[in-house]
């Protein structure tokens, strides 16, 4: 059985998981933070589950639609008119009872039904080639002991730059090397706050014009749109763009907080501190990727796939957009690619065994 070292337990790394531990593959994922679903990864507020970054889908987001319902979860996804940018809106906005974590908690159990792992907090620091085509991924666990993963097959599912670090050891080309280095990105700061009450039902506003200052550029009221569940509150998210050389970067949780409400409270001056239950602040250095590549650079070298989301074509825009259905389309490809190459080499093997017979 051929193996596959799979690196990150977001969206893309257990959707390869899934499909090639189901196809016989031998699967290990390994997770640098101690929590699966990478940007997509949520909390416990008031005992549900809640995603740190505001999350919803689209009705054209076909990849994702059917792979909900690869695992039996199509029902969940509930329909919901939203409000964009002030404005009523004839598209509507889905999101799955329970929130995503239904979604990541299903391809978690589908990946180690059949037989694969995951390691939390092994953070890859190095991929290397051996002589005979197979490759070593190095990881550091929590407590600093060295982990080393032989396998047949990689998949890298972090941001290019952090592939290209981890990649010394391989035999790339200078142009692949700097063509993914040179993909820059836009990291995202966001707030979740708690509220004992909403002020708005608009699902997404955009800083108003005389609020050119605003430290946030999107307000999203997710439970005016999605129901407030038990969340003991109503929840908001204060989505902030931002580069790591901005002094905010390195501000601590709290001045942050401090800085977007009293922001927020110029525009809602009716909400009050003591309105806020709980709240936390995720600061996401690789959110969106500024541009995507020319040349397809998903199999930098063979057997090695990079299945990250600045690969694949994003909304030209003002906002460049990264989104679920795209990278989702992207790791279903490579799954496809690794199960076709493996039947391929089945195939061959087994004409030579009848050559070899006749
Ligand atoms: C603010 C925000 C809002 C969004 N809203 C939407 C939305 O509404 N709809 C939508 O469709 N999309 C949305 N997206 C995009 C969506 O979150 C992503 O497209 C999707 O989650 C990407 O999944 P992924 O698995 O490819 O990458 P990631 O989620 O980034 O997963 C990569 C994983 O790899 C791990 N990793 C990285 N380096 C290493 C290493 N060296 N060793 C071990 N592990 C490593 C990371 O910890 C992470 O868990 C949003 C994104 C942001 C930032």
């Amino acid at each position: 059985m051929s193996t596959v070292c799979i690196i990150g337990a977001g969206l893309s790394g257990l959707l390869c998981g899934m499909r090639l531990s189901r196809a016989g593959f031998d699967v290990t994922i390994l997770e640098e933070l101690t929590y699966p679903g990478g940007l997509l990864a949520s909390t416990h507020i008031g005992g549900e589950y809640i995603e740190l970054l505001p999350h919803h889908l689209r009705r054209t987001d076909k990849h994702l639609l059917s792979l909900t319902k690869e695992l039996g979860a199509d029902g969940r996804i509930k329909w919901y008119d939203a409000f964009w940018y002030g404005r009523a809106s004839r598209k509507k906005v889905g999101y799955p009872e329970g929130g995503f974590a239904t979604i990541i908690n299903l391809l978690i159990q589908n990946v180690t039904d059949n037989g694969g792992r995951i390691l939390y907090s092994a953070s890859v620091s190095e991929i290397t080639r051996k002589e005979d085509g197979t490759y070593v991924t190095s990881c550091v666990l929590s407590d600093s002991r060295k982990y080393e993963i032989e396998s047949n097959y990689v998949i890298f599912t972090g941001s290019c730059r952090t592939f290209v670090n981890v990649s010394h050891g391989l035999p790339l080309s200078m142009n692949v090397r700097d063509q993914l280095m040179n993909l820059t990105y836009k990291s995202r700061i966001c707030l979740m706050l708690a509220l004992k009450k909403l002020p708005s039902d608009a699902y997404i506003q955009q800083k108003f014009p005389d609020m050119t200052d605003t430290p946030f550029a999107r307000i999203v009221n997710h439970s005016a749109c999605f129901h407030d569940r038990n969340y003991g509150g109503q929840l908001l998210y204060l989505v902030g763009k931002c580069q790591i050389s901005d002094p905010v970067w390195v501000e601590s949780d709290q001045k942050i907080m401090d800085e977007y409400f009293r922001a927020y409270r110029k525009l809602y001056p009716l909400i009050k501190r003591s309105d806020i239950k709980t709240w936390r602040l995720t600061k996401v250095r690789y959110a969106v990727s500024e541009q995507f590549p020319e040349t397809d650079l998903s199999e930098p070298i063979e057997n090695v796939y990079v299945c990250s989301s600045a690969l694949v074509t994003h909304s030209t825009g003002d906002t460049p957009e990264n989104r679920m259905d795209r990278v989702a389309a992207l790791a279903g490809q490579i799954s496809s690619k690794i199960i076709a190459k493996e039947e391929d080499l089945i195939h061959g093997h087994e004409e030579n065994v009848i050559i070899t017979a006749i």
